[in-house]
C-alpha cells in the first residue's frame, strides 16, 4: 500500500539541532530486531519509508555522527543529544525513525519485522500483519547478528550498547519498570514509547566503556536526561543520584528480566500514529 501526502512532515531530535522534512511516507513498520532495539534503547523501533527525493535535512547535518551496524548499514544519531536519526536504506530511498516526527504523519503502521527477535518482555498486542525476518519480496542486506546467549549471571543482569563498548550488570532488582510515551522520551528514543527499568541509584555497575558514555541533560527539564554511547548512539543506563534512582533502558539488556512493564504513562502524548491493545494500566501523566 502506498500513502502519498501533500506538503511536508517535520522532525526533529531531542535538543532541536537536527531537522528534517518528508513530503512523502510509504508506510510505518515496527521493527523488532535486537539493532534497532539497541539503538533506541527501546522495545521495538518504528520506521517511516521515505522515498529518495522525498527526504531533507533542514538543519543540523554537522552534528550527526553514524555508526555502520552491519556491512553497508548505518545508523545515525545526533551527537549532542543521542536521538537516533533517519538514514539511507540499502534498498534505496530513507528509513526514518517515526518518533521523530512532530506532527503526525497520517500514515499508520502496517507490519512487525524481525518479529522472531523481539524482547523476552515485549508483548505484541495487535492484529498487524508480522514476519520473522523482511516481508518476503526480495533478497535483504543481513541487519540482524547473532545476540549473545541471554542467561543471568550471578552477577546481575548483563547489558550493552549495540558496538559492545559500553557494557554493565544491574545488580538489584527494578523497583519500577515504565512504557513511557511522553514526547521527550519518544523524540531521544526515536520510538513509540521507551520502555526503562528503574533501579536503585547504586544498583548498577559498569563493567566497561565510562569514556564512552555521553550525559544529555534537557536545558529546563528538572530531571530529564539521557545517556548515550558517543560512538553508536545507543541509549544506555544513567544513574541520577538527585532522583535516587538508575534507569536502564530496557532495550539495551543482553539478558532476559523476566518481568514486563507494569504500566503505560503519559499516555496523554502518546504518538498519534501508535495503537496499543494490550491490558497494562494506563496514566495520562505519571504513575500514581
Ligand atoms: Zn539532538
Ligand atoms: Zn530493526
Ligand atoms: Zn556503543
Amino acid at each position: 500500500m502506498t500513502v502519498t501526502r501533500l506538503g511536508m512532515t517535520e522532525g526533529t531530535c531531542l535538543c532541536g539541532t537536527v531537522r528534517f522534512a518528508v513530503g512523502e511516507v510509504r508506510d510505518l513498520a515496527h521493527c523488532h530486531c535486537s539493532m534497532c532495539r539497541k539503538h533506541h534503547g527501546a522495545p521495538f523501533a518504528t520506521m517511516a519509508r521515505v522515498p529518495s527525493g522525498a527526504f531533507r535535512w533542514f538543519a543540523g547535518e554537522e552534528a550527526i555522527r553514524r555508526y555502520e551496524s552491519s556491512p553497508g548499514f548505518h545508523r545515525s544519531f545526533c551527537g549532542t543529544c543521542g536521538s537516533s536519526l533517519p538514514d539511507r536504506s540499502p534498498s534505496g530511498g530513507w528509513f526514518v525513525p517515526a518518533g521523530l516526527f512532530t506532527e503526525d504523519p497520517g500514515v499508520r503502521p502496517i507490519v512487525h519485522i524481525f518479529r522472531a527477535s523481539r524482547a523476552p518482555w515485549h508483548t505484541i498486542a495487535d492484529e498487524l500483519p508480522g514476519f520473522d525476518e523482511w516481508p518476503p519480496r526480495k533478497a535483504r542486506p543481513v541487519i540482524e547478528r547473532p545476540a549473545p546467549a541471554a542467561r543471568t549471571g550471578p552477577d546481575g543482569l548483563r547489558g550493552s550498547c549495540l558496538c559492545r563498548g559500553i557494557a554493565y550488570e544491574v545488580t538489584a532488582p527494578f523497583t519500577r519498570v515504565y512504557n513511557c510515551h511522553c514526547s521527550r522520551c519518544r523524540q531521544v528514543r526515536a520510538a513509540a514509547h521507551a520502555t526503562n527499568g528503574l533501579a536503585p541509584v547504586d544498583g548498577v555497575r559498569l563493567v566497561r566503556g565510562e569514556d564512552l558514555a555521553v550525559l544529555y541533560r534537557l536545558p529546563g527539564a528538572r530531571l530529564f536526561a539521557h545517556a548515550f554511547c558517543r560512538r553508536c548512539g545507543s541509549g544506555v543506563p544513567r544513574r541520577d543520584p538527585e532522583w535516587g534512582a538508575a534507569v536502564i533502558p530496557f532495550g539495551s539488556l543482553d539478558d532476559d528480566p523476566g518481568r514486563r512493564a507494569d504500566c503505560h504513562i503519559f499516555v496523554g502524548s502518546r504518538a498519534p500514529w501508535y495503537e496499543f491493545e494490550d491490558d497494562l494500566p494506563r496514566f495520562d501523566e505519571g504513575a500514581p
